[in-house]
């Protein structure tokens, strides 16, 4: 993979709301087997967009490949 910017879910933090599935208009994120979010589209994610980490989680799941 060479994306260099891509949304990370933390397992241990996410509760399974799928706030950020609903949120992300570009198909990132679905549900996974265990209910959690998943991240299924890496390549489309938006460099430095962080919408779904502002947005979305309210339980600090979310952090970025790429980021300082
Ligand atoms: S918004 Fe946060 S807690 Fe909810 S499913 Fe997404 S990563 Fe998990
Ligand atoms: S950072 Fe933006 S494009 Fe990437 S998963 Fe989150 S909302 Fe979607």
């Amino acid at each position: 993979m060479s994306k260099d910017w891509y949304s990370i879910i933390d397992k241990e933090k996410c509760t399974g709301c799928l706030k950020c599935v609903e949120f992300c208009p570009h198909g990132i994120l679905a549900e996974g087997e265990d209910g959690k979010a998943e991240v299924v589209n890496p390549d489309a994610c938006v460099t430095f967009c962080r919408g779904c980490q502002k947005g979305a989680c309210d339980f600090g799941a979310i952090s970025y490949f790429g980021e300082k």
